[in-house]
């Protein structure tokens, strides 16, 4: 199969739309990733998706919708808090987790009762929602386990020949993955931050609690919080803001063994690799900055490196919260030095 990559167009569209209709699969832009979009109502369509990610099948996805769409269609309760947050983040980087009124495809949800529901603010995901006026499930676009996607390139790197069309929408200004917020219970619950925080939550519905990992033998409320993400494909070490010297030692002694290394890490700390002659790539100097620039960034770092040396960011809350969580799911290693 072909793959072809198209700047959204009315030709492009209805080319998209035929596809969608027609039980296929189409790439689209959004403001956050590049998602991997199929109707959530074509039971086959949407086994498609999982099939070509590599995607576990329990790893429930995301639906997304225009934003005229009538949610009616396919939740089964919408708390007052929850129309709050419409209306104060949507469209935009926020995915909410509602019941389900079990009208898409069982496979969506693998089995749970509630529907993750986004409202994408970027015009080319509003365009082709508009077109197509069902829901589409659009998990990132990249296979299971890769770096998620943030150009149409990166989706084309990963699925070539896989899938019929890829929409371009240029690069993702937001960088990282939507917040997934519950708003089944009585206040919101964070299951997956992103660029929408707690605190801008909290601000709006008066509180908001933050989903930490499942205790042993608890019950998983977003199971793909569970499964490593985001790799490169090149070792990756993590080390601490505190342990820069440590950093830049296991720079030195990986380079003495003769591998291709790269440092990864804030602005600020560029000058000091630089010092030892390293090949360096900024993340950049704010909160924005590094969210868009990270994907990017690590899969550029595993077509130039066998080692990437990570040195986190000083800042760790806000936005930085959803940086350091995909951070940390990059990093082959699970301890961080
Ligand atoms: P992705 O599509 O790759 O951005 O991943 C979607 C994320 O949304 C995963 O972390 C899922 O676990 C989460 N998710 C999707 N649907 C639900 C749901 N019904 N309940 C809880 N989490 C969900
Ligand atoms: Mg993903």
């Amino acid at each position: 199969m072909e793959t072809k990559i198209k700047p959204i167009s009315l030709d492009s569209l209805q080319e998209a739309k035929n596809i969608i209709f027609s039980g296929g699969v189409v790439a689209m832009p959004t403001e956050t990733v590049y998602g991997l979009g199929a109707n959530a109502f074509d039971d086959g369509a949407v086994k498609k998706i999982f099939e070509i990610k590599g995607r576990p099948n329990d790893n429930p996805l995301i639906a997304h919708v225009h934003e005229d769409y009538d949610l009616s269609k396919i939740i089964d309760y919408d708390p007052p808090y929850a129309k709050k947050l419409r209306e104060a983040f949507l469209p935009g980087p926020l995915t909410l987790v509602y019941p389900s009124k079990g009208r898409v495809s069982p496979r969506v949800s693998c089995g749970l009762d509630t529907l993750a529901v986004r409202i994408p603010s970027h015009e080319g995901a509003q365009a082709f929602l508009k077109e197509v006026n069902v829901p589409i499930v659009a998990p990132s676009a990249n296979l299971s386990r890769h770096v998620s996607p943030t150009s149409a390139r990166h989706v084309f790197d990963d699925f070539e020949g896989k899938i019929p069309l890829i929409l371009d929408g240029g690069e993702c200004v937001g960088g990282i993955e939507s917040t997934v917020c519950d708003v089944t219970g009585e206040i919101p619950v964070i299951l997956r931050p992103g660029l929408i925080t707690r605190e801008m939550i909290a601000e709006v519905v008066g509180d908001c609690e933050e989903y930490t990992l499942v205790p042993d033998g608890g019950k998983v409320r977003s199971p793909g919080v569970l499964y490593k993400h985001y790799a490169p494909r090149c070792k990756t070490l993590l080390f601490t803001c505190e342990n820069l010297e440590n950093a830049i030692l296991m720079y030195m002694r990986e380079s003495l063994e003769n591998k291709r290394v790269a440092a990864l890490c804030e602005e600020k700390r560029i000058s000091d690799f630089e010092k030892i002659g390293a090949k360096t790539l900024n993340l950049g100097k704010n909160q924005a900055e590094m969210a868009m620039r990270l994907y990017r960034l690590l899969r550029e770092a595993e077509k130039i490196c066998d080692v990437l040396i990570v040195v986190e960011p000083t800042e760790k809350e806000g936005v930085m919260r959803g940086v350091m969580n995909r951070l940390r799911k990059a990093c082959t290693s699970e301890d961080v030095k």
